[in-house]
């Protein structure tokens, strides 16, 4: 498989996936950030890269691995069904044909992982990384779970998973879905439960089981930023991933730890997004034969949506580009600007927007809560080997 650098996948029919103008999540802001990239990708001629826009609708026995049959049967009701509802107690309406867009949604995700396996490459699934979304239940935006499918059908195929979740909000879905696996490790970096939906991800929860010791929660406090994520990061993610030796690495690249986000009070810019990147690309190398998906997640500020997730897919077609004055397209602008009826941004560095400042907690921060987690697992984390 000469040149080829990875692959995303993007069918316009996710678009389907729209509990309506007035929600925070939209797939519009996932369709905006692939025509960034796709804008950069045809300015820098690289055609060797794989694509698909034609996703089927996942089968009920694939959805089946994860949710449960009278889930299924609930969701494909509501989307039948005239009028308004929630497939949940009022963060997640119902929709007309939501079972199918949500199925879709799920089966692009298998796609990313199918097609890493068969390239040896990166994979990237803007809008996928629907992580809160439980067996029997939706949440929070989220219908059915297409990264814990995706998951259990690699992990059914033997492979061992590291999954990498940056969401602002606790990846509950996926760590409590998968909470007695040994097959998959759960590291989740969230703004701290205590302030933010859901309420869970935290240090003495560590997995139970063939799972127990796998599952790490890392709470963020409200108006952390880099300086707060990026050490935590460096510490706790290569040695635990050297340690699991997985077969495949997952990113849930959410962005609404991003500064500005209108519904978490986290303050990461690029910096943290550019790094992260890069160390879990780094890892898949060394580890994985590159087999590493980005997923999408959250994000309700489109302009860093947009920045965000195409960066991240870029990163991971092998695409580097420089943070500094690298203007944007401005065919993509001009669509950005019809698209959202506001100003695009005009370059990749996303300054903190103002009223956002980040507040970085208390300096021994990072070495307490480090502590706490060696105790809940008890026993200490093994040491990068720069270290
Ligand atoms: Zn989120």
């Amino acid at each position: 498989m000469p040149n080829v650098s990875g692959g995303y996948v993007w069918d316009e029919r996710f678009l389907q996936y729209d509990f309506g103008r007035s929600h925070p999540f939209t797939q519009r802001s996932r369709r905006s950030a692939v025509r960034l990239l796709e804008a950069v990708l045809a300015s820098e001629g690289r055609p060797s890269i794989e694509h698909t826009a034609e996703v089927p609708v996942a089968t009920d026995e694939y959805l089946e691995s994860f949710h449960q049959p009278e889930y299924l049967e609930f969701v494909r009701r509501a989307g039948r069904r005239d009028g308004p509802g929630y497939l949940d107690r009022g963060d997640t309406p119902s929709f007309p044909g939501c079972f199918e867009a949500s199925a879709r949604i799920a089966a692009g995700a298998s796609w990313a992982f199918e097609t890493t396996h068969r390239l040896n490459r990166p994979t990237f699934h803007p809008a996928g990384g629907l992580h809160h979304a439980h067996p029997a239940r939706a949440s929070g935006f989220c219908v059915f779970n297409d990264l814990a499918l995706a998951m259990v059908a690699a992990s059914r195929s033997g492979q061992k998973i590291a999954y990498i979740d940056i969401d602002a909000h606790h990846g509950d879905g996926v760590m409590y879905g998968l909470y007695d696996s040994g097959s998959v490790l759960d590291i989740d970096f969230h703004q701290d439960g205590r302030t933010l939906f859901p309420g869970t991800g935290f240090p003495s929860e560590i997995g139970e089981g063939e799972g127990s010791g796998l599952k790490v929660n890392v709470p963020i406090p409200p108006g952390g930023g880099d300086e707060t994520l990026l050490p935590l990061f460096r510490r706790l993610v290569p040695p635990l991933v050297r340690s699991f030796r997985p077969d495949l690495l997952v990113l849930q690249h959410g962005a609404d730890g991003h500064a500005g986000d209108p519904l978490a009070r986290l303050a990461y810019t690029s910096k943290s997004y550019d790094e992260i990147d890069r160390v879990v690309l780094d890892l898949g190398k060394e580890l994985c034969q590159s087999r590493v998906v980005f997923a999408g997640g959250g994000g309700y500020r489109p302009e860093s949506v947009v920045r965000v997730f195409a960066r991240a897919g870029l990163a991971a077609l092998g695409v580097e580009l420089p943070l500094g004055e690298h203007p944007l397209p401005g065919g993509w602008r001009r669509e950005f600007e019809a698209e959202w009826g506001r100003p695009a941004p005009s370059t990749w560095i996303d300054p903190e927007p103002a009223g956002a400042l980040s507040r970085p907690p208390p300096s021994d921060y990072s070495d307490e809560l480090v502590r706490e987690l060696e105790r809940s697992l008890g026993q200490p984390f093994p040491r990068d080997r720069d270290d």
